[in-house]
């Protein structure tokens, strides 16, 4: 047995797997590979399977690779690899080796291909794509042998080669492997293995105008890697067959101790859709800001948004692993984040929604200094300078003229409340703009309650933010809600119409200077409102995306 002795909170079938691998000899090291198609950028989903292999290798020292599988030719983009490669390093991974390209395999599944036609378990066909559906049959209905499948060996090699070279057009024939029509599996039923495609590669350019189908080049590349444990989600169940069939035929992988594919499922999320199809689409439609918007559950919108690596692999854990399909909740992750910002965040005041409060027992043109903590439960990570003065703003639903009931734990006329971090005030008057909005609050101040309660044993319950205004930065707020407006949007042909035109709401208003500095993409706790992190993509103003609410705004 292994000497991790397996960490039971994480046991799964996987790593029942595993254990049972290791046990018999079978395998001594184990090894798992990260394989996506550079074909759009990498979302929480990707999360939970990047998360699998490499804590896997991890856990039991052995391998996880990366690996592009980029075996077709027109979608994939070189901006797309940039981004999965810094989108896995940020979550805390790292592969070991080179990084693998399926495409630098081209020449051996060539070669893999004429070994089958020379078993005479492959043979090209010409049956076009309408008699091939016919002749497939159905799930009630056994299909019927092509009138190809008998060709010889030598006519074969010399067809698949003319495929090759382009002698074929697109679609007037493909290299299948000779199975069984009658398979109750669809996906044995004499699949294809190569087809026929003129666009330029961005690895290969025109040097091939065939390319190798998802199924004959995964089983294959793994095996060329030497990848043990070969992890998908269950829409590969069937094709695990085909998987087993084709090394099992080939004279180099035909061993046991070759790669063998499990599957589990697909993490989903509720109000948003994770199919970098559908993602695309709405990136092409602007309905979002590009790849990067934090409103999508793409890992760069996340880490844009302020959520942590820490705070994704705990939500990835929290989930587990399994083969039932299920809906994830988004409150599931919102709680992971949400837990590892209440440790990891740094503390300040910002105000979204301003309105001024003049303090008119404060003496004129005086700038106070106060030390607050960082973080009130940490001293370790010091103080920060933050300023009293005459002027102020807080936050308009933290005053009324009259508080509505005795919940009410906030400003109103006569009544007393802390302001965070400073003194005990007490609203006096208030002016109001020709709507009846209210502009200014005018209050006193009681010097004696800096960091202590008011000595007549007065009782203050409420305590509300502030920043002080002639140091008061400009801050624009983006206030993010749910991205569909239907829990699942995926289903539905035109999802791109359930787009939910709440999802951003932008506020203008002040924070405390200190903010200045703030980094992007690291998220502050600003004190009563929720986490904000500074945006990445707009370094000359102050512009904070809300990472997410102080607690879980769905369910109250
Ligand atoms: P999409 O449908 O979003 O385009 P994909 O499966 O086509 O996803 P790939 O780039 O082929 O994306 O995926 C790379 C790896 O990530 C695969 O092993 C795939 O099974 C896994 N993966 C993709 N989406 C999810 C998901 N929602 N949950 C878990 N694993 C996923
Ligand atoms: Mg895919």
């Amino acid at each position: 047995m292994n000497d991790t002795n397996l960490i039971d909170k994480h046991i799964n079938f996987i790593r029942h797997q595993i254990n049972n691998d290791l046990d018999s000899g079978l395998h001594s090291v184990i090894q798992t590979r990260f394989p996506p198609e550079p074909n759009g950028y990498l979302h929480i989903g990707h999360a939970k399977s990047i998360c699998l292999n490499f804590n896997l290798a991890q856990d039991y020292k052995g391998k996880c690779n990366l690996r592009f599988d980029d075996t077709n030719p027109a979608k994939e983009e070189l901006e797309f690899i940039k981004s999965i490669k810094n989108d896995i390093k940020w979550l805390g991974f790292d592969w070991d080796g080179d990084i693998q390209y399926s495409s630098n395999y081209f020449p051996k599944f060539y070669e893999y291909a004429i070994e089958l036609i020379n078993k005479e378990l492959a043979y090209v066909c010409f049956l076009n794509a309408e008699e091939t559906r016919e002749y497939r049959g159905t799930l009630k209905q056994t299909g019927k042998d092509s009138p190809y499948r008998d060709t010889s060996i030598t006519e074969n090699i010399s067809l698949l080669e003319q495929m090759r070279k382009g002698k074929f057009s697109e679609g007037e024939c493909v290299l299948r492997a000779k199975i069984d029509m009658t398979s109750p599996f669809m996906c044995m039923r004499d699949p294809a293995l190569y087809r026929i495609r003129f666009e330029k590669h961005h690895q290969t350019g025109n040097e091939w105008r065939i390319y190798p189908m998802y199924d004959f080049a995964h089983c294959i590349s793994d095996a060329i890697e030497g990848v043990t444990h070969s992890l998908c989600t269950l829409e590969f169940q069937d094709n695990r067959r085909l998987y087993d069939w084709i090394l099992e035929h080939l004279d180099d992988f035909n061993k046991l101790n070759r790669p063998h594919q499990y599957e589990f499922s697909r993490l989903n999320l509720e109000y948003t859709v994770m199919s970098k199809r559908k993602l695309q689409q709405l990136v092409e439609g602007r309905l979002v800001l590009g790849w990067n918007d934090p409103r999508l559950p793409t890992i760069s919108g996340l880490r844009r948004r302020g959520y942590t690596p820490t705070g994704i692999r705990n939500f990835i854990e929290c989930i587990g692993i399994s083969k039932v399909d299920s809906m994830t909740d988004m409150k599931i992750l919102e709680n992971a984040v949400r837990d590892d910002l209440n440790i990891v965040a740094q503390r300040t005041m910002g105000v979204i929604d301003p309105i001024k409060v003049i303090i008119e027992n404060y003496p004129e043109s005086q700038v106070e200094i106060i030390k607050a903590p960082v973080h009130p439960q940490n001293e370790d990570m010091g103080k920060r300078d933050i300023f009293f003065s005459k002027e102020l703003y807080i936050d308009r639903a933290d005053f009324k003229e009259v508080a509505p009931n005795k919940k009410f734990k906030r400003l109103a006329i006569d009544k007393e409340v802390r302001l965070r971090n400073a003194y005990v005030i007490n609203a006096t008057t208030f002016d109001t703009d020709f709507d009846g909005n209210v502009v200014t609050v005018y209050a006193t101040y009681d010097p004696d309650t800096l960091g202590k309660n008011p000595e007549d044993g007065r009782k203050v319950k409420g305590v509300i933010h502030f920043v002080e205004a002639s140091k008061a930065l400009k801050a624009e707020f983006r206030l993010y809600d749910r991205l569909f407006t239907l829990e699942n949007p995926g289903k539905n042909e035109n999802f791109e119409q359930l787009f939910n035109p709440k999802s951003l709401v932008v506020t203008y208003g002040v924070v405390e200077p200190s903010m200045q500095y703030a980094t992007p993409e690291v998220a502050y706790q600003f004190e009563r409102e929720g986490y904000f992190c500074r945006d990445n993509e707009t370094n000359d103003n102050l512009v904070f995306n809300k990472t997410v609410a102080l607690r879980d705004a769905w369910s109250s």
